[in-house]
């Protein structure tokens, strides 16, 4: 189900208009209602950082996908986008699954549609899809294996090196992974607004500013900027290689998020957001991601609203493709 339909059918409509009475302590009520409703709060590296601290579970895409796989917690608090709350309820289909604000989407998860992947197989009939788990329910059920940017080079290596491979949704993604394997990858034309805004000009003069400064960078990044970045990897990975490299500084290309973890855990470096196009803000924040609130946390999980509704049929389909790269994927971190 798309979030548009699924806004649709939310059964309380405007239960985010209700007024949360002055002086109430968030942080506390939060941790009470998890505690008394058995619920876990999964968060994304790309939350606001008071929505981090007081997750349960900080991660990417992989690490929440198994988190919430794992979990034995009654209700599962999704803090992130739609098609992340959709993996986790096809993962774990008992649970109730909640995200704070439903019309928490995604440019790249848009782009691309379970009707347009069947049409790429007419047109490729010999092909396996391999989708990035940044896609919605449908289209993770006409794929064949679903990857994340942790794991993508390591499950299309192990497949066929014949086998022809659609790749959607994320072009630039699936252009890095035909880069590093040597494959020729049929690419589904999306990609993630944030990481098409970094600008190689404003990057080369920060990288100018500082000549010292590692640059880092997520690969659905554009190409120009993959290619003048020290390292490339997944968030997770961002975040490890600033905790264990040598460099002091670090220029980082990717959603401005992952800053806050990495200033935790690598408290003495200076990490510096890349630059945008965009000149009035200079930021690198998805606005999808930051429709979450405390204060929207609050209220779905005291009326246990908005919920993640699935059809059996689709969750059925799209379970099988996430179960081969969980299953492809059990040795990385
Ligand atoms: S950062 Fe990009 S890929 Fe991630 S949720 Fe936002 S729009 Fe989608």
């Amino acid at each position: 189900m798309t979030f548009e339909k699924a806004l649709e059918a939310l059964p309380v409509k405007g239960y985010l208009d209700i007024e949360i009475p002055k002086g109430t302590d968030l942080v506390a009520e939060i941790d009470r209602m998890r505690k008394e409703k058995n619920a876990i709060i999964l968060a994304h590296y790309y939350q606001t950082g008071d929505i981090q601290d007081v997750s349960d579970f900080l991660g990417d895409s992989l690490q929440l996908a198994r988190a919430a796989e794992k979990t034995d917690a009654d209700m599962i608090v999704f803090c992130g986008v739609h098609f992340m709350a959709e993996t986790a309820k096809i993962l774990n289909p008992t649970k109730k699954v909640v995200l704070p604000d439903l019309l928490a989407g995604c440019t790249l998860a848009d782009s691309c549609s379970g009707e347009g992947i069947r049409e790429m197989r007419k047109q490729h009939p010999n092909a396996m899809v391999s989708s990035y788990i940044n896609c919605d329910s449908s289209v993770k059920a006409e794929s064949d294996v679903i990857v994340t940017s942790s794991n993508a080079q390591h499950i299309i290596n192990a497949l066929p090196k014949d086998q022809e491979i659609i790749f959607a949704p994320d072009k630039n993604l699936g252009r890095y992974i035909n880069q590093v394997t040597g494959r020729n990858m049929i690419l589904w034309d999306g990609s993630c607004y944030v990481h098409m805004a970094f600008s190689l000009e404003r990057i080369g003069q920060q990288m100018l500013d500082h000549p010292k400064a590692k640059l880092i960078a997520h690969p659905e990044s554009q190409k120009p900027v993959l290619q003048i970045a020290d390292h490339v990897g997944s968030t997770a990975d961002l975040l490890n290689y600033v905790v264990e490299d040598d460099a002091e500084e670090f220029i980082v290309a990717t959603e401005e998020g992952i800053l806050h973890e990495m200033r935790k855990r690598a408290p003495h470096k200076t990490l510096i957001p890349a630059l945008t196009d965009d000149k009035s803000c200079n930021c690198s924040e998805c606005k999808f991601m930051k429709l979450s609130t405390m204060e929207k946390l609050y209220l779905c999980m005291k009326y246990e609203l908005p919920e993640i509704q699935l059809d059996e049929e689709v969750r059925l389909k799209a379970l099988r493709p996430i179960n081969r790269m969980l299953e492809m994927s059990k040795q990385i971190k």
